[in-house]
């Protein structure tokens, strides 16, 4: 019976043969250093139309097995040709990042390994390195010990568990009974700038706040939450029967870059007993260059701060890193642990308990090589260097008659529109106003799509009080002055060639003489 059942099973089923993983292994990692030595090969952005990757691929699974070198060939015939190049030091879109050498030899012994970083025990070294390059991580920014981090994949998932601690913090029947099961609780209200990222509205409709029940708040001329307007809202709220629960402020916005006076709210959250979450996910980096550090000014007093690796620190996606002042509170919020899961080491960490999920990555793998390889002084410099090439931007555009400035730009991020000198003359009433915008969205429009187009450099654009803005994002970390001249040049060009094109057209249609 025995040998009956052995013959049943069939032929041992191995893993991939381990020469020809070898084989495989030096093929692709010689493809990846080919690739980082020459990005310029590639359009930027991918020139692929819609479809065209699905339309070229297989619309079912093969039956039989193949060769990684068969896959590795339709990887370079049919991938490639669909990737837009995040690595390409041209990649001044959103917020250019950076998978860097030790990165992604991190990432690759984390997948060799495969080990799930859920409980201290199912693998030590990966919890204790999270906890150790976190707190490195900390003190390089300059943020105070009592912060305790762990990473999460994204700066969005970081803030909905800092929100969720705040919110089961002012009404912790919610983890049992639900928010439709808690009789007689008052709405609750969670604070922000009109300027935050959209995570921290989907944060709040994910956990059953309402994204009616984000309020807004107005921010200054330099786009920062306004503390006095914070203020009104909350007591306002509160005589209304609101229960406010949470502000969020940002250090480095998205469309901007502003930075919200943090040391000013803070005092406003500790009077009404607010929990403070600080969005630092691009900006906040920045500490990490010592003459930068007051860019987390006022953190100190926060409950929980998210800056993410996988922007601005050269770490391969996905990276993020929350800090939380009190574990706890996280902890009451997620922490489920049934028998299965159950362990008896004490005084561990088991980050399982410190959110929704339980199968984690050992992403702290990645980080320590890409902080150890840089070094602190190697990150900040590079940082440093990107600044620096931002404001050398600033400077051109505030000395250029044709080109407006529509943000600050703290960071290495900088906002502007083509305006040219020559249209000045024509905008006089309100009508020929609204109609120079209306001519400015549309060129500037056309500059970035024909610099897209081009291959050659990506931007992406943005809105900033009504108005369409290009925005120049380096933080690439092979971006230098090479890449942002001839990405300048680029636009100068396009922009003077489009102008000539459109203008008369556009005098015509809005009647402009
Ligand atoms: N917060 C800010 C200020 C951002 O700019 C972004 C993305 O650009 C996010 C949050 C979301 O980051 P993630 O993609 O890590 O979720």
């Amino acid at each position: 019976m025995a040998s009956e059942g052995a013959g049943a099973v069939g032929p041992p089923l191995g893993e991939m043969d381990l020469d020809e993983f070898r084989r495989a292994g030096h093929r692709i990692v010689d493809w990846i250093a080919d690739y980082r030595a020459h990005p310029e090969c590639y359009p930027v952005l991918s020139r692929c139309r819609p479809g065209e990757v699905r339309a070229q691929l297989p619309r079912a699974a093969p039956s039989e097995a193949e060769s990684i070198e068969c896959i590795l060939n339709d990887f370079e015939r049919l991938i490639l040709p669909g990737i837009t190049h995040w690595n390409h030091p041209a990649f001044f879109a959103y917020f250019a990042i950076t998978g860097s050498g030790p990165g992604i030899l991190g990432e690759l012994l984390a997948s060799a390994l495969n080990v799930n970083a859920m409980l201290w025990r199912t693998s030590p070294a990966a919890t204790e390195l999270e906890e150790c390059v976190l707190d490195w991580l900390r003190e390089m920014l300059g943020l105070p010990a009592d912060f305790k981090g762990v990473i999460a994949d994204c700066a969005s998932t970081a803030s909905l568990l800092a929100i969720a601690a705040a919110r089961d913090a002012v009404a912790p029947e919610i983890r049992a009974r639900g928010m439709a099961g808690c009789d007689g609780m008052p709405k609750l209200r969670l604070y922000t700038s009109e300027q935050a990222h959209s995570s921290i509205e989907k944060g709040a409709m994910i956990l059953g706040i309402g994204q009616e029940n984000v309020r807004k708040i107005e921010t200054d001329a330099r786009f920062r939450m306004m503390p006095s307007a914070l203020v009104q809202a909350i007591r306002g709220d509160i005589a209304d029967g609101w229960r406010p629960f949470c502000v969020v402020a940002t250090v480095g916005t998205t469309s901007t870059t502003s930075i919200d006076p943090v040391a000013e709210i803070a005092p406003i959250c500790r009077d009404f007993g607010l929990w403070l979450h600080v969005d630092g996910a691009y900006g906040g980096m920045a500490a990490i260059v010592p003459e930068m550090r007051h860019v987390l000014d006022g953190c100190q007093g926060a409950d929980s701060i998210v800056i993410n690796p996988h922007k601005w620190l050269f770490t391969p996606l996905d990276c993020s890193a929350l800090y939380v002042r009190d574990p706890d509170a996280l902890q009451r919020s997620f922490s489920l642990v049934p028998e299965y899961l159950k362990s008896r080491e004490e005084d561990v960490t088991n980050y399982m308990d410190w959110g929704p999920w339980l199968g984690r990555r050992f992403r702290a793998l990645k980080l320590w090589m890409v902080i150890r390889h840089f070094g602190h002084e190697g990150l900040a410099a590079r940082i440093r260097r990107h600044i620096e090439l931002a404001q050398d931007l600033v400077q051109r555009i505030d000395a250029d008659p044709d080109i407006e400035a529509l943000a600050p730009a703290p960071f290495s991020t900088v906002c502007f529109r083509f305006r040219p000198s020559t249209l000045k003359a024509l905008s006089g009433d309100a009508r020929r106003r609204q109609a120079c915008d209306e001519y400015l969205d549309r060129l500037n429009e056309a500059v970035l799509d024909a610099v897209n187009a081009s291959g050659e450099a990506f931007l992406s654009h943005t809105r900033i009080r009504g108005r369409y803005a290009v925005r120049m994002a380096i933080g690439n970390i092979n971006s230098d002055r090479a890449e942002v001249d001839r990405a300048w040049r680029l636009l100068r060009d396009e922009a003077s060639r489009l102008d000539g094109e459109m203008r008369q057209e556009w005098r015509s249609a809005a009647r402009i003489s």
